[in-house]
C-alpha cells in the first residue's frame, strides 16, 4: 500500500512554510505544479515549478474564480492508478498524475472575522480549492492531500521513512483531516450567510468547528475528548491567552466559559464584579467598589464550594485581588487583563491557570447553544434575554424599595446562569444563597437557605445571610410553597417571571408575608 510521490500540485493562500516545503519536495525529485501566486513565490526562490495554466492550456481567469477547475487537473487527482480504463484516459487526454495535493483555502473565516462587506466575503469563498481537496481525499488510495501547514513536517518525515512513498494509513489520516476542513469551511459559509440574511433562528444551516485541541480526557478519565472552535472572535475561554498553569481540562473549559459568560452580564457601568463557579453553577457572585471587594463578597457566599473553583472578573486583575485569590486553591482565573504585578503573584502558584481575554463578552450578542441527545442535537438561540427596570411589574401591595430593586435585578442576572430549578438570594450586591439544579423549586429554595445558614455560622454571624435578602426564581412558582420557604429564610422581596395558573394564590401568599414581588414576564430556564 505504499505509493510513490512523483508529482505535487501546490495552491495555497496561506504561504507559511511554502518555500521550505517546495524546496524539500524539489530536493526529493518531486515535480511541482502550482497556481499563480504560489508558483510566483516558489519561482522567486529559485524552485522549479510548472504553471497549472500550462497543463490546462487555459489561463487563470475571472479574477481567479477559475484556475484549477479542469479535467487535466481533476482527472490527475481522481484517476484510479490500478484501473486500466482510468490510466488510458489519462494518457489519451494528456492528464498528468498528481500524487500530492497541497492546498489551503481562501481565508473565508478570517475575512468574516475582520468584518468585511458582503461582496468581499463572497469573493473569499474558495471553489477550486475545496473541489481539489475533496477529489484528492476521495482518491486517498493513491493521493496525499495536505490542507494544514502543521502537516508539512509529518509529510516529509513519511516520505523519508518510505523512500519517497507514503503508506495507505498515512493517506487515510490526511483524507480525514481534509474532509473535516472542507466540512468546517462550508459550515462557516452557511453560518455567515445565516447571519448576513438576519436569519437568527438556527434553521437550515450547517454546524462545524475547527479542532483546537485534543484534550487529555472528557468529563471522566475514561472518555476521550477534544475542543473545537467555531471561528468566533467573542472574548472568552476559546479565544483567551493562557499565561500559566497546566493545560485546561474539559471540565475547566466548560466551567470557565460559564464563569466568564456570567461575569460578562455586569457591564462596565455596573462596576467591578466577580463570579466563582463550581460544576458550571455559581457558588458566589458579587459586585463591589473594587475587584477585591467583589471577590471577597462572592467568596463569602459559599467558602466551602469556592475551594477549587473558577474565578471570573469583569476588570483587569490587580495585585490585591490576586493576593486574595491566592489564599485558597483555585483552578482557573479568567479576566479581561492582568497587571504585571498581579501576574507575578500568580507565578508562585504553579497549578493556577490564568487566562486573559482582552475584553468582555457582549451578553446581548446573538449566538447559539447546542445540546446533544441520542441520535442528534438540539440547537437554539442563546439566552440573551434581559429585563430592565421598566419591564418589571409590581404585583404585590408593597413595592420594592430602590435598594431592594437593585438586588432583585442582580439576583435575576445571576439566576439566568444557574441550572434550573434556580433560586438565588442576594443582599447588598452579593449572592448569599444559591440553590441549583433541583427537581423541585421548593427544594432549591430550601437548599440555598440551608447553605446560607451554615455559611453564617462559619462566619460567626448571629443571623442567616438571607435575612432581608432579595430572591430570584428562574421560572414561576407553581405553588406558594417555594415562595414561603424563601420568606421563612428571611427574604423580603421576590423577582420571578409570573405566569403560573396559581399566580393569584402566590401573590396573596406574598402579600400576607409582607413581601414585595415583581414579575419579569420572561423566564430563564437553563438545563
Ligand atoms: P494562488 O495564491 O496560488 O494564486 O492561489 C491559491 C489559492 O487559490 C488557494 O487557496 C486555492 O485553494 C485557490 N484555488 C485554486 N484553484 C482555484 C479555482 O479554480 N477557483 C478558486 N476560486 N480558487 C482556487
Amino acid at each position: 500500500d505504499l505509493h510513490k510521490v512523483s508529482r505535487a500540485l501546490i495552491s495555497v493562500s496561506d504561504k507559511t512554510g511554502l518555500i521550505d516545503l517546495g524546496r524539500a519536495l524539489a530536493d526529493r525529485g518531486i515535480e511541482i505544479l502550482s497556481t499563480g501566486g504560489s508558483a510566483r513565490a516558489l519561482r522567486d526562490e529559485g524552485i522549479a515549478v510548472k504553471d497549472v495554466a500550462e497543463v490546462t492550456e487555459f489561463p487563470e481567469m475571472m479574477d481567479g474564480r477559475v484556475k484549477t477547475l479542469h479535467p487535466r487537473i481533476h482527472g490527475g487527482l481522481l484517476a484510479l492508478r490500478d484501473n486500466d480504463a482510468h490510466v488510458e484516459a489519462m494518457t489519451g487526454h494528456g492528464i498528468p498524475e498528481i500524487d500530492l495535493l497541497v492546498v489551503n483555502l481562501y481565508p473565508f473565516e478570517e475575512t468574516v472575522a475582520k468584518g468585511a462587506d458582503y461582496a468581499t466575503c463572497i469573493e473569499n469563498i474558495d471553489i477550486g480549492g475545496p473541489a481539489m481537496i475533496r477529489a484528492a481525499a476521495k482518491n486517498h488510495g493513491f493521493v496525499n492531500v495536505v490542507t494544514d501547514v502543521a502537516d508539512y513536517e509529518p509529510l516529509l518525515a513519511e516520505l523519508d521513512a518510505n523512500d519517497g512513498a507514503t503508506s495507505y494509513a498515512f493517506r487515510q489520516q490526511l483524507a480525514l483531516t481534509a474532509y473535516a476542513r472542507t466540512g468546517a469551511y462550508d459550515a462557516a459559509v452557511s453560518t455567515w450567510m445565516a447571519g448576513a440574511l438576519g436569519d437568527a433562528a438556527p434553521r437550515r444551516r450547517a454546524f462545524a468547528g475547527e479542532l483546537a485541541q485534543t484534550l487529555r480526557y472528557g468529563e471522566n478519565p475514561h472518555q476521550a475528548a477534544a475542543f473545537y472552535r467555531d471561528g468566533s472572535d467573542r472574548p472568552g475561554v476559546a479565544t483567551a491567552t493562557q499565561h500559566q498553569g497546566k493545560e485546561l481540562s474539559y471540565n475547566n473549559i466548560n466551567d470557565t466559559d460559564a464563569a466568564f459568560e456570567l461575569v460578562s452580564e455586569f457591564l462596565p457601568g455596573d462596576g467591578p464584579a466577580c463570579a466563582i463557579i463550581k460544576h458550571a453553577n455559581p457558588c458566589g457572585v458579587a459586585k463591589g467598589e473594587t475587584l477585591l471587594e467583589a471577590y471577597r463578597k462572592a467568596f463569602d457566599c459559599d467558602r466551602t464550594s469556592a475551594f477549587g473553583g473558577i474565578v471570573a472578573l469583569n476588570g483587569k486583575l490587580d495585585v490585591e485581588t490576586a493576593e486574595a485569590i491566592s489564599e485558597i486553591f483555585t483552578e482557573v482565573v479568567i479576566a479581561p487583563g492582568a497587571d504585571d504585578a498581579a501576574r507575578e503573584i500568580f507565578a508562585k502558584k504553579k497549578n493556577l491557570r490564568l487566562l486573559t481575554t482582552g475584553g468582555m463578552a457582549n451578553p446581548a450578542e446573538p449566538g447559539l447553544t447546542f445540546r446533544q441527545v441520542s441520535g442528534g442535537f438540539l440547537v437554539q438561540d442563546k439566552d440573551t434575554g434581559m429585563v430592565g427596570l421598566d419591564e418589571l411589574k409590581v404585583v404585590t401591595k408593597r413595592a420594592p424599595t430602590e435598594a431592594e430593586m437593585q438586588d432583585l435585578l442582580f439576583a435575576w442576572k445571576v439566576a439566568k446562569h444557574v441550572k434550573s430549578n434556580a433560586i438565588v438570594y442576594v443582599k447588598d450586591g452579593a449572592t448569599v444563597g444559591v440553590g441549583a439544579g433541583q427537581m423541585s423549586r421548593v427544594d432549591s429554595a430550601l437548599i440555598a437557605a440551608k447553605k446560607s445558614e451554615r455559611m453564617a455560622e462559619a462566619l460567626g454571624l448571629s443571623e442567616p445571610l438571607t435575612k432581608g435578602s432579595a430572591v430570584a426564581s428562574d421560572a414561576f412558582f407553581p405553588f406558594p410553597d417555594g415562595l414561603l420557604e424563601a420568606a421563612a429564610a428571611g427574604a423580603t422581596t421576590v423577582i420571578q417571571p409570573g405566569g403560573s395558573m396559581r399566580d393569584a394564590e402566590v401573590i396573596a401568599a406574598a402579600d400576607e408575608a409582607g413581601l414585595a414581588m415583581v414579575f419579569t414576564g420572561m423566564r430563564h430556564f437553563r438545563h
